[in-house]
């Protein structure tokens, strides 16, 4: 395995310099293309990483896979009434689909779907991004994994077509909470701060059937199948077909660069490299994950 980590991390390395390093906020921008790390956690705990593993990025989207898994833990099902669960073939950050469903977001991932989750999450916990950096310092092990409040502030102050679907959400009665409780707590858990080796540690209850670190359950099996089917179709924007065709694993990207993936009942795999293909998937991190499910044969198909 670490022979094989270390061979993508080599091959992948052109990659880097294509596509754009996200800039809608100075702190991304700032990032060097030129990183890319990779981890693969096996379900029996063992650990593998090669290039900038243990650095520290910003998880932005890869956020709302746990804020789906924590609502889904407290609360079984009834989300599914407040937010549908098809791919949505338009970007993360589109409106259209908003309106003419009528306040029901595609799915959990796209941004106005994620904003109903965290409104769900702050009824049900009080403080949304606090029970998800919960949840992360516990599955990682990591007690330092925070917030970035730079990079929570700059999403703020760029706010403005989040707030946008925020209030079209709330129009049609689809918010619990104020907008801008809602706002704040996803501008929060999108600024989370984590290395490829936490998050790939932290996303392990979704290849142990929803078993999390200690044994203990978190999800339930069923419900575990349900986030990583939703994972699938919906996880990477407007590519998750291709992503599908290419890895075909679960996987959940985000606009700083990262990307989880999902073996079930064997591994779990995060990569980053910060350069963004059109969809505002990691070019790098596609390739690597395509590299890895065909030489080691572990594609869900
Ligand atoms: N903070 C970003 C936004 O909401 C997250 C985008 C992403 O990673 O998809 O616009």
């Amino acid at each position: 395995m670490q022979g094989i980590l270390d061979e993508i991390v080599g091959h992948v390395a052109p990659l880097c310099r294509q596509g754009e390093v996200a800039s809608y906020i100075p702190s991304l921008g700032e990032v060097s293309p030129d990183k890319f790390g990779i981890c693969v956690a096996m379900a029996d705990g063992e650990i593998y990483g090669a290039g900038d593993w243990q650095e520290p990025f910003s998880i932005q989207s890869i956020s709302k896979v746990f804020s789906l898994a924590l609502v889904m833990s407290y609360d079984y099902d009834s989300i599914w009434r407040r937010v549908f669960r098809e791919p949505s073939g338009t970007p993360f950050n589109s409106m259209i689909q908003l309106e003419a469903d009528r306040g029901i977001p595609r799915n959990p991932f796209i941004n106005a779907g994620a904003l109903v989750v965290t409104d769900r999450l702050l009824t049900l916990t009080g403080d949304a991004s606090v029970s998800i950096r919960g949840l992360l310092r516990l599955e990682s092990g990591n007690p330092s994994v925070d917030i970035d409040a730079v990079v929570a502030a700059s999403e703020a102050d760029h706010g403005h077509r989040n707030a946008s679907m925020a209030h079209l959400l709330a129009s049609y009665g689809n918010l619990e909470n104020s907008v801008d409780d809602v706002l704040a707590s996803y501008f929060r858990q999108c600024a989370l701060s984590m290395s490829c080796e936490d998050l790939a540690k932290a996303s392990l209850f979704l290849a142990r059937h929803g078993v999390a670190a200690g044994g203990t359950p978190f999800l339930s099996r069923n419900q575990s199948k349900r986030v990583n089917a939703v994972m699938l179709t919906c996880g990477t924007y407007d590519a998750a077909g291709e992503f599908a065709y290419r890895v075909g694993l679960p996987g959940k990207s985000g606009v700083g660069g990262g990307i989880v993936a999902i073996v079930p009942g064997r591994c779990s795999i995060t990569v980053w490299g910060p350069s963004l293909g059109p969809n505002g998937n990691s070019m790098a991190g596609i390739a690597a994950l395509d590299e890895f499910t065909a030489r080691t044969g572990w594609s869900i198909f």
